[in-house]
């Protein structure tokens, strides 16, 4: 098959390589699954740059896809062949996070892209189990459900944000949809972003972008991270709460204590998602309450959309295409 591999980490251009490999076959247990459309993560980027010690290339990365099963490995129902299914996050379910319902923190999670071949492939091989049935969403809209916009569903489980002023800092993959969210979810939304084109999309979708002046957020959630991190907290109001979910760049960031104890903040941290917040995002698209945007790119141009997003250029996701 086709794919594309991590071949080392580094720049898009040296580290992913489109190449043949075999084609994979399923196991006991298992199925193939023939894609049709990957998603590119922000996180996928922060795989590529070697920034956990879990990767070992050479690796398939993507943990993002939807595509048909067609063929399945002993001991799984022939049924499932002609399937069209999004793949989720490989957790035992056993261990005391799954037990408690977390089973976006596994103990013993088995990572997509990163621990096993993932989804940059015309083919990917998965445990039946995380290969589940969907229908009546486009596959190249349905990918975005199994990370951007269940990461939403997911922190607006946190906290409720109804009637409140809400600041998403960062319009990128997954700000924009957690932006959307909060608005469906009644909150008076606004976006920070230094891009003019993401600014009127914004509008167009009838968001607000936040101005320089602009504070005393109820909720500001951070989609990017350490270099936004301080000034989230200081847009954020007294009793306020700031929800940090990005880290686009794998920096720390240097807080002041102050900062928290004084305004007495809440600050949450949100981690993924779970398979059944998928099964959420889903039905929201196909409700038409959250708008699909994505930019299509060849699979053997996943060099490029690493490129396009590191530059801030990719509108909502970038999605291969096999
Ligand atoms: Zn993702
Ligand atoms: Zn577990």
């Amino acid at each position: 098959m086709r794919a594309v591999q991590l071949i080392k980490f580094g720049a898009p251009q040296e580290a992913l390589q489109y190449t043949e490999l075999p084609d994979p076959t399923p196991g006991p247990g298992e199925v193939l699954v023939k894609i049709e459309a990957a998603g590119v993560c922000g996180r996928d980027l922060v795989v590529r740059k070697g920034a956990f010690p879990h990767v070992k290339p050479p690796i398939i990365p993507g943990h993002e896809g939807v595509g048909k099963v067609i063929d399945v490995g002993a001991g799984v129902e022939r049924d499932l062949i002609g399937m069209r299914v999004f793949l989720s996050a490989i957790y035992d379910g056993t261990c005391d996070y799954c037990r408690r319902g977390f089973e976006n923190l596994c103990r013993n999670a088995e990572l997509l892209g990163e621990m096993r071949n993932g989804t940059y492939g015309e083919y990917v091989v998965i445990p039946a189990k995380f290969a589940h049935p969907f229908h009546g969403v486009d596959p190249k809209a349905a990918v975005l459900a199994t990370c951007p916009i269940s990461t939403a569903v997911y922190v607006l489980k946190h906290i409720d944000v109804e009637r409140k002023k809400v600041l998403v800092v960062g319009a990128g993959g997954t700000g924009i949809y957690i932006a959307q969210l909060a608005k469906v979810r009644g909150a008076e939304v606004y976006v920070s972003t230094r891009s003019p084109e993401k600014a009127s999309v914004l509008k167009e979708l009838g968001l607000g972008v936040a101005t320089e002046g602009e504070k005393d957020f109820d909720v500001v959630i951070d989609t990017v991270g350490a270099p936004t991190l301080e000034r989230s907290l200081k847009l954020a109001k007294r009793a306020g709460a700031v929800v940090v979910i990005g880290n686009v760049t794998g920096e720390k960031a240097l807080l002041s204590p102050a900062l928290v104890i004084l305004r007495q903040l809440r600050v949450i941290g949100s981690m993924a998602f779970r398979p059944w917040d998928i099964y959420e995002a889903l039905d929201l698209l196909k409700r038409g309450l959250i708008k699909p945007l994505y930019v299509e790119y060849k699979l053997q141009d996943a060099a490029k959309a690493h490129e396009d997003m590191e530059r801030g250029r990719v509108m909502g996701r970038a999605v291969l295409l096999p």
